[in-house]
């Protein structure tokens, strides 16, 4: 919840409990006043009742004191006149007093001050027995006897009788003396010291009035008789009224029947206390309008501060999240740069690794074409190379160097021993066959085997200085190709026909198949030398008893596919990769059979591939051995 709201709610609940409770306050305030008016009410009654009672207390006193026994009234010495004499001036003495008359011991009536109904007989009535009985009695209702009493005695109503019996010394009853008080004097005496706003009246038990205030409004029976048990005080939205009985004066008669009632309209009571409650109302709500115009004034006050404290706290925050934000952004920074520097050790090696790449590439090449026997290839040098590349490259160089010298030297040592080898072979060959053609003389049969033996030597002797300087010409790529068309049968023939009789003398079974009758491109002679070297080598290793060489051809793809194939001792897996390398012979100790230079495969490798064909084998140790090659048709 926002702030503001808080606040606004704070404060509306604050107002809203001030308003009630200054409400009720004011509430209670009219309530105490209302009961404090009761209060006064019902002192107000009470102490009426209290002079009431006290003043017609004086006038019981009266009576007794007129019919005591020493009263001249029973004195029996004195004449009627001259008690009557005496009544009226005790009543002269006593002007509340409205009449006073005496009755005999039967109920007449023996004199009055006003001289009224004398004779009259009052035994037959309450007041009469009541007071022979209890010596004491007062009647609020007067006793109308005649018309001519009532009319005197309807001016002066209200009266309350009072009665008192006549008791001789010797406690003989002798009459009463009844004295007619009139209440209107007393309490419009009272009424002078009261309070004019209220309404009084003194009235009986059975709610008739005796005396009342000119204001005083007559109420219902049930009004007022409900209150007739006690002294109380009621409220009611017309009436408030206080009812007090008259306490002292009970103590003479057998019942209470008079009491005051002291009342006042609601309205007019309470008018003066609503009047107030009206203005501090009034007054509570202008302060509470104030107070709530202050407080919200105040409250916007206190809103802007709150907006701008929360404008502060906005930025503080703002200012940690940027902070942290910071934070973060060294931090990456710091991981950035690291990335970089790490970054520039990689590029660093990889340029060093790809300096050692490029280096391993160039030495490879170089080695390559060594291998090919090309040494005319060095590696170059460059700036950029590191200390350790510079002196790889330096070795490398220097290595190739010594080879490519060594190479010389064997070229020429090559050169020079199958020229000097040749050269006297030529008056050797010339002189044998001078000599087996018996141009120098009879030969006997022994010299003519030896001279055939020579024959073959030298003729094994000129082979082998042919290959060498084939195969150094090879090297040097000196050779030049003769390219003709050729008839595969026809080359198949002539191969056939060339080595036959070699055959013949070890017993070999040779055959030709030429499946195809094709043409392609080649040099007849170079070919013819390559079929001599396979045949030969196949002569070689077939076995001595059903030796078995098949020459064929056919055509496979667009090439002319020669096969040569025996039933000799195989080549073994182990030494069939080394096979076509210069100078290698499988078996190359002193013991063996086969001579040869191992120059023979190499030579043939290098002539078919130089005519645009491809040379290969496959062979089985004691089964045989199959050489391939092809070669392109001519068209
Ligand atoms: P060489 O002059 O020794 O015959 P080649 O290059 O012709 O040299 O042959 C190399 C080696 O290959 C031979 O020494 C031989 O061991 C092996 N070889 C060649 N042809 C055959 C074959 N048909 N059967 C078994 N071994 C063979």
């Amino acid at each position: 919840m926002r702030l503001s709201v808080f606040l606004l709610l704070l404060v509306s609940g604050v107002f809203i409990i001030m308003s009630v409770s200054i409400f009720f306050i004011i509430d209670d305030l009219v309530k105490n006043e209302k009961n404090t008016k009761q209060e006064t009410i019902s002192a107000i009654a009470s102490d009426f009742s209290a002079l009431l009672s006290s003043d017609l207390n004086e006038r019981i006193s009266d009576i007794q004191v007129l019919s005591s026994p020493n009263s001249p009234l029973l004195n029996p010495e004195l004449t009627m006149s001259e008690k009557n004499d005496y009544l009226l001036l005790f009543k002269e003495n006593y002007p509340s007093y409205d009449s006073l008359s005496v009755y005999d011991k039967y109920g007449t009536k023996l004199y009055d001050t006003r001289n009224l109904g004398i004779g009259n007989n009052i035994a037959e009535s309450v007041i009469f027995t009541h007071t022979r009985d209890n010596l004491f009695y007062y009647d609020r209702t007067p006793i109308i006897v005649d018309d001519l009493e009532k009319t005197a005695l309807s001016n002066i109503l209200p009266i309350i009788r009072f009665s008192s019996s006549l008791i001789t010394d010797e406690g003989e009853f002798e009459g009463l003396v009844i004295a007619n008080y009139n209440v209107v004097s007393l309490f419009n005496n009272l009424l002078k010291m009261s309070d004019p706003s209220f309404e009084y009246a003194l009235i009986t038990d059975k709610n008739s009035i005796i005396v009342k205030s000119v204001n005083y409004e007559i109420l219902d029976d049930s009004i007022i008789s409900p209150h007739f048990t006690s002294d109380s005080v009621t409220v009611d939205d017309d009436w408030i009224i206080a009812i007090s009985y008259l306490p002292d004066f009970q103590r003479y008669v057998d019942h209470d029947e008079l009491l005051v009632v002291v009342k006042i309209n609601s309205n007019v009571a309470f008018n003066k206390i609503h009047e107030n409650q009206f203005y501090l109302q009034l007054t509570a709500a202008t302060v509470a309008g104030l107070l709530l115009f202050i407080v919200l004034l105040a409250m916007r006050k206190l809103s802007k501060e709150l907006l701008y404290i929360d404008s502060i706290l906005n930025n503080i925050t703002i200012g940690k999240t940027l902070r942290k934000k910071k934070l973060l952004f060294d931090e990456m920074r710091g991981l950035e740069s690291e990335v970089l520097s790490t970054e520039k050790v990689l590029n660093e090696e990889k340029s060093s690794n790809q300096e050692k790449l490029d280096m391993f590439e160039q030495t490879n090449d170089i080695i390559q074409l060594v291998a090919s026997g090309d040494l005319s290839k060095k590696l170059p040098p460059n700036n950029s190379d590191s200390e350790d590349i510079a002196l790889l490259k330096l070795n490398i160089n220097s290595s190739i160097e010594k080879l490519k010298k060594l190479e010389d030297d064997k070229q020429s040592f090559a050169a020079m021993i199958t020229h000097e080898l040749k050269t006297p072979l030529v008056p050797i060959k010339g002189f044998i066959q001078m000599l087996s053609k018996e141009k120098l003389g009879k030969l006997t049969d022994d010299q003519k085997d030896a001279v055939d033996e020579i024959h073959k030597s030298s003729e094994v002797l000129y082979n082998l200085i042919e290959n060498i300087l084939l195969a150094q010409r090879s090297n040097v790529k000196q050779r030049s190709l003769n390219l003709t068309t050729i008839n595969s049968s026809k080359i198949l023939n002539s191969a056939f026909a060339k080595l036959s009789t070699a055959m013949k003398d070890k017993n070999i079974e040779f055959k030709k198949i030429p499946h195809s009758n094709v043409s392609f491109i080649g040099d007849f002679d170079l070919l013819i030398e390559v079929f001599t070297n396979l045949i030969q080598n196949a002569i070689d290793f077939v076995p001595v008893k059903f030796g078995k060489i098949t020459i064929s051809c056919k055509e496979n793809d667009n090439n002319i596919l020669f096969s040569i194939t025996d039933n000799g001792i195989g080549i073994p897996k182990e030494k069939q990769n080394d096979i076509f390398s210069k100078f290698y012979q499988v078996d190359s100790s002193a013991t063996r059979k086969h001579g040869g230079s191992g120059l023979g495969l190499a030579i043939c490798k290098d002539l078919i591939e130089s005519m645009g064909g491809q040379i290969w084998f496959t062979s089985q140790v004691n089964r045989g051995t199959t050489f391939n090659f092809t070669l392109p048709l001519a068209n």
